[in-house]
Formats: structure tokens, C-alpha cells, sequence
């Protein structure tokens, strides 16, 4: 029974991550983190900053916005700094969203982003994907709403081009155009560059992908700095030390480090490569991936039953009982061996003919 909380999230249903299960070790490859370790340098100056912990961090997260401006070709009056860039996305939509002001996205997307509207009391319209997964980017010139892609898009994998996205943020200079760039590194061409034209497009990216620090937490957000400045506010009005010493600390040296994290990235994309291929020969439709997972369905077998009787043989994937893509399931593109391990076990799963599908 409801005794305390507010009437405002009575009706809230939070958003479910996926399972980080502690009763066995599994394979896993159901959150889209990074088989890679953090480099070095990350981990040997996160134990230096654990040393000055019994200070605050910089506020201002100076060294590290200072770091991700170079890397742009931005300043650092462009960059807001998040811990994680689920925070820098749940301050957008507070910031721009509000009755008047909806917000647009696909029905197949980041599921979080209709939590966060309904958190922040923002309506929100869904526009279906077309029957090949792609966004159609007419659905979103047709609207006046504020519109959040994730680009390449989760959990399909698929990229928009930057001219489609470009075409999108000057179609109406009123809107809001949010792109989340989660996977960008993966294959996908990123739009920070046309940040420094429009001021009404934010870019979203975060380190717990491509750069192996989801366990840190750590995200940003890109835009014109009249943009940055507002989500600022919002920041300093939530949680001024929103990073911590470590995150920064291994924020800094993760970028200090780049080549160490696109060589990984490139190793990644290779690995999709070759998984997709031999999914595909065991009978499997996959959507072609800018990113560090595979969306993949068989024939044989629906997504549900795939993803449990994986899981009873400790290989963990996210599968959505959404209609649509329940026969999907979402595989991270974890080390070569332990896709060797995933395309074993599901060869030998569907060899022992499970239930058929029910559709
Ligand atoms: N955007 C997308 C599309 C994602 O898949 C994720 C990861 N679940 C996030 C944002 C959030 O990532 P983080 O908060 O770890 O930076």
C-alpha cells in the first residue's frame, strides 16, 4: 500500500536494467558493456584519486570537460558533464519537456526514454519503426515535437546518416533534436560536429561502452552553450558533485589513452563481424549493427525460449517481451571466445529442437 509517496509518481513504473545476476558467473552478454579491462593508466590514476577522496570533486569538472573539448573541437562551455549519460538524458527531457512541450521517439528504442518523460510529466508520442527496423525520418519532420534518436539506434543496432539527422534539426530551429550517441564508436558516424552549427541539437555519449567504464559512471552531453548552460542549472540544482573523484580521474586517462580504446572498439566491430556471419549460418536474421550488440531472430526458435534455455547454460542475452521483437534477442559483442562459447551453446540448443515458435 501507497502510504507516503508523492500522488505525482504514483503511476510510475521504473525502468528495469537489464540483469546483473550474483548467484553464478555467467557469459555475459545481455548490458552491452566492454569485455576489455579499462587501460592501465584508467585504473592506475582512479587508485590515485581514491586517495584524495576526503576531498570534493571539481564541481566544474574542468580537467575532464577540458580533455572531451579537445577531442571535439568544442570548449569546454560545451560539453555538460554526467554521471552516466542517463543522468545528462533525464535532464534534457526535465529541462525541455513539459506539457506543452512533448517529445517524439521511436516505439523500438532505449526503453529508459519513456520512463524519463513520464518521471518529468512530459507526454511523448512513439512513431513505429518501418517493418525493416529503420527510423523513418518522415514521421519526425511531420511533428513539432522535441525528438530523441539513439543513433545507432538500440536495441536494432541500425545507424541514421548525420544528412538524415541534419535534415531533422533544421527542419524546425524551435525543436529540440537529442541524438544518443551510446554506440556511435562502434561503426556509427557521430553528429557532434554539426553541434557547433545548431544550437538546438544536443549530443548524448557515455564511457560505459566503448571506453570499458560503465562501473564508473560517466556520460556527457554536447550542444551550443546556451544549451549546456540551461542543463547546468538543472545539475547544480540536483547534485553539484554529480562525478566523483575516481570517474573523473578515470575519465581524464581514458582519454589520455584513446588509441587504447578504439583499438578495443575496432576488435569489437571485427568479433560482430564474424558472429553475425555465423549466426546467419545457423538460419538467423540479423539487422545490420553500428554497435556493440547483434539483434538477432530465428525461425527455430522464439526469443523468449532462446534466451532462457541460453541462461540455464550461463550465457546471459536481454531478450523484450515487446510485441514486435519478442522473438529477438539482444546479444553484447563480448571477446571472441565468448562468442565462441554463445554460437556453441545456441547450435546446440536449437539441434535439440526446443518448443516452437508461437506465431
Ligand atoms: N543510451 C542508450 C541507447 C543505452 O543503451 C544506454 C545503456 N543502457 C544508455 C544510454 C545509458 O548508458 P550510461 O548511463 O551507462 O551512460
Amino acid at each position: 500500500m501507497r502510504r507516503f509517496l508523492s500522488q505525482r509518481f504514483a503511476a510510475l513504473e521504473p525502468y528495469v536494467p537489464g540483469e546483473q545476476p550474483q548467484d553464478r558467473s555467467y557469459v555475459k552478454l545481455n548490458t552491452n558493456e566492454s569485455p576489455y579491462p579499462p587501460s592501465p593508466a584508467v585504473i592506475a590514476a582512479v587508485a590515485e584519486a581514491a586517495g584524495q577522496c576526503q576531498r570534493y570533486p571539481d564541481p566544474e569538472c574542468m580537467g575532464f570537460r577540458r580533455a572531451l573539448a579537445e577531442l571535439f573541437g568544442v570548449g569546454p562551455e560545451n560539453i555538460l558533464p554526467a554521471n552516466g549519460s542517463d543522468e545528462a538524458l533525464n535532464f534534457i527531457f526535465a529541462a525541455y519537456g513539459d506539457e506543452t512541450h512533448p517529445f517524439a521517439f521511436p516505439n523500438f528504442t532505449y526503453g529508459f526514454y519513456p520512463v524519463f518523460c513520464r518521471m518529468n510529466h512530459v507526454p511523448y508520442t512513439e512513431f513505429p519503426l518501418r517493418p525493416d527496423f529503420t527510423v523513418d525520418p518522415a514521421d519526425y519532420l511531420g511533428t513539432k515535437a522535441h525528438v530523441v534518436l539513439a543513433n545507432p539506434n538500440a536495441p536494432t543496432g541500425i545507424a541514421l546518416s548525420p544528412e538524415t539527422i541534419e535534415a531533422l534539426v533544421r527542419s524546425d530551429p524551435e525543436r529540440i533534436v537529442v541524438v544518443d550517441e551510446a554506440y556511435v564508436d562502434f561503426g556509427g558516424e557521430s553528429c557532434v560536429p554539426l553541434t557547433k552549427r545548431y544550437d538546438n541539437l544536443l549530443v548524448v555519449q557515455t564511457f560505459s561502452k566503448s571506453r570499458s567504464l560503465a562501473g564508473a559512471r560517466l556520460g556527457f552531453a554536447v550542444g551550443a552553450a546556451e544549451r549546456i548552460a540551461e542543463l547546468n542549472t538543472l545539475r547544480y540544482s540536483t547534485n553539484p558533485y554529480n562525478l566523483s573523484r575516481m570517474a573523473l580521474a578515470a575519465g581524464e586517462a581514458a582519454l589520455a589513452d584513446n588509441d587504447y580504446d578504439m583499438a578495443n572498439c575496432r576488435r569489437i566491430m571485427e568479433t560482430r563481424e564474424r558472429t553475425a556471419a555465423a549466426l546467419e549460418a545457423l538460419g538467423f536474421r540479423v539487422l545490420p549493427s553500428s554497435a556493440n550488440f547483434l539483434f538477432a531472430s530465428t525461425p527455430d526458435c522464439g526469443g523468449r525460449a532462446l534466451y532462457q534455455a541460453l541462461k540455464d547454460r550461463g550465457v546471459l542475452v536481454r531478450q523484450f517481451e515487446k510485441p514486435g521483437i519478442s522473438d529477438f534477442i539482444r546479444v553484447t559483442v563480448g571477446s571472441p571466445e565468448q562468442m565462441e562459447r554463445f554460437l556453441q551453446e545456441t547450435e546446440e540448443i536449437l539441434r535439440g529442437k526446443l518448443p516452437p515458435k508461437e506465431s
